[in-house]
């Protein structure tokens, strides 16, 4: 499946020099099957902070560590992430 994500840089509202990254997954996103798609509409597995999706890794006395996935956790195919502005694929230019 592909995800596709919208990337912004916002400032820091903490301090005032510095920015930081926020990954937006896009609704449109077609997810490779309906598990998948129905657990994502349950839990937050999105991570706007690594644009990836991320599952519960280990919860801490910090709060929980995640662990960022590259596969489905449920029919194992892979996960590609592109960024709406920068698609992976080469455009051909027409001359
Ligand atoms: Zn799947």
């Amino acid at each position: 499946m592909k995800a596709i994500f919208k990337k912004e840089i916002l400032n820091d509202p903490e301090s005032e020099n510095s920015t930081y990254t926020n990954f937006t997954l896009k609704r449109n996103t077609e997810f490779c099957c309906e598990k998948f798609k129905v657990f994502c509409k349950k839990f937050t597995v999105w991570s706007y902070e690594h644009g990836k999706f991320a599952i519960v890794d280990q919860i801490t006395y910090e709060g929980q560590s995640i662990q960022p996935i590259d596969f489905c956790p449920f029919c194992g195919e892979k996960i590609d992430y592109e960024d709406e502005n920068e698609p992976s694929k080469p455009i051909k230019k027409k001359k």
